[in-house]
């Protein structure tokens, strides 16, 4: 379900998610806020998903709603875990007041919970209150703080996301999670704007490996193309495609660690896809071994004889790079 209003979440959806070689009920929700404070990642929609309120007793009493609007929708013994986003940090004192915090910490009490933030906002206080406040001392409380690191490469991050932050301030939250009690989860992103194919699968591969001593979970995003974005302009352009499905089951498969990956659009022609034809198993297939973990279900998808198979193989070994200056 999505919404407009600032009294309903954006969106929120039950599902199921893989955690400690379990399957286990999860829901997600996504909160309305003010925002994004960086706002200028070049793929990225939701900055575009803002509420105008200004005043900070608004802004708690708009959190509140919405999360009395999610109790009423979600009864807590439908879900163990939780994954929250906003329409930027979670743990950003200006679009989500501590106030506004606890009461969802209070909801959410008992569940393991999944946060996002930008590195910037990950400080000791607003982490551990959190983490204290989801503990009912029965012990199945757990707090992972999820960062969207997209790569460890700084260079791609800066010229092709322009996220904003550093492998090395990721490192640094990293740290501050941990001593505050919570776990990490990190999001990489698969094909960010101007690489090849190549360069996106290679950039993954070893974004994977690095970011491991420092993640509990990591979970890789495929790039779709959201509207009135940067990655939409030059899309339009014929200047961008989102990444193959057998890029992704590629890398999944050679990964030494278990990596998610939830292909959100995929088979769409704005998400991830391959053929047309091939698309559908593969949708089903990285989502099954997302839950299972089970890597025989990615070797039976890297040995379909879908023809476009080929034509992946072309576009990894032949398609040329973008030329970007380095200097203005
Ligand atoms: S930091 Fe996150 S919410 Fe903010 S612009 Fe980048 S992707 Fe969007
Ligand atoms: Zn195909």
């Amino acid at each position: 379900m999505i919404s407009d209003s600032t009294q309903k979440p954006l969106a929120s959806w039950p599902g199921t998610e893989r955690y400690d070689g379990e399957v286990i009920p999860c829901l997600t929700v996504i909160f309305h806020t003010t925002g994004c404070t960086w706002n200028r990642c070049r793929m990225c929609g939701y900055k575009f998903e803002r509420t105008r309120i200004t005043d900070r007793r608004e802004r708690i009493h708009a959190l509140q709603a919405q999360l009395n609007w999610i109790v009423a929708h979600h009864p807590p013994e439908s879900f163990r875990m939780v994954k929250i986003f906003t329409s930027g940090s979670f743990f950003d004192e200006d679009e989500v007041p501590h106030e506004a915090r606890e009461a969802i910490a209070e909801a959410f009490k008992g569940k393991i919970v999944i946060a996002e933030s930008r590195t910037e906002h990950v400080r000791p206080e607003p982490v551990t209150a959190f983490r204290e406040g989801i503990d009912d001392g029965s012990g199945t409380s757990a707090l992972f703080v999820a960062m969207g690191l997209e790569t460890t490469n700084d260079f791609i991050r800066e010229k092709c996301i322009d996220k904003g932050h550093t492998f090395a301030d990721f490192i640094g939250a990293a740290g501050i999670a941990r001593q505050a009690g919570a776990g990490v989860k990190t999001y990489l992103m698969l094909k960010p704007l101007f690489l090849t194919e190549r360069e996106a699968v290679d950039d993954m591969k070893r974004s994977i490996v690095e970011a491991a001593p420092y993640s509990d979970l990591i979970s890789m995003n495929l790039c779709t193309i959201q509207r009135r974005t940067e990655v939409e302009r030059y899309w339009k352009q014929g200047a961008y495609r989102p990444p193959y499905l057998w890029s992704a089951v590629d890398i999944l498969l050679s990964a030494d660690y278990f990596v998610q990956s939830d292909p959100v659009g995929g088979g769409k022609i704005r998400g991830p896809h391959n053929c047309g034809s091939c698309d559908r198993e593969f949708v089903r297939g990285i989502t099954e071994y997302s839950l299972s973990g089970d890597r025989e279900i990615l070797e039976a998808l890297m040995d379909t004889s879908c023809t476009c198979k080929n034509e992946w193989e072309y576009v990894l070994a032949h398609e040329e790079p973008w030329c970007m200056p380095l200097t203005r």
